[in-house]
């Protein structure tokens, strides 16, 4: 599989309340920390929901202080990032096409609702 610029990062910092992620295309991205807690993939965030099935438990824990504010962010491998927040949570890896995908500034999501067309 050829590796895709658009999903290798080049740099990556926390910066106040937001992961800043600068792609291997030169595209830039700022996600907000809240957005991605609350799309954190990891067991204890999500994993409830698939350990009881159908039950309607509801999964949502009031998140601590500081769940919202990104402490750090590093690589894994080179398929993902892990953010450590500022809770002291930092299980969620997230895959780098869906950040990709997930970047929140006007160019892409315009590119990614003419797709939906
Ligand atoms: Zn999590
Ligand atoms: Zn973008």
């Amino acid at each position: 599989m050829a590796a895709d610029p658009r999903f290798q990062v080049t740099n990556l910092v926390a910066v106040g309340d937001e992961v800043a992620v600068v792609w291997g295309d030169g595209h830039e991205s700022y996600y907000r920390g809240e957005d991605l807690r609350r799309a954190c993939t990891c067991a204890s965030c999500q994993g409830e929901r698939h350990l009881f099935g159908r039950a309607t438990l509801p999964t949502l824990k009031p998140y601590a202080e500081g769940a919202f504010h990104p402490v750090a962010a590093s690589l894994v491998g080179n398929y993902g990032m892990q953010v450590h927040w500022g809770d002291g949570h930092q299980y969620g890896i997230y895959r780098l096409d869906w950040l990709r995908r997930a970047c929140p500034c006007e160019a892409c999501r315009a590119i990614s609702s003419q797709n939906d067309q």
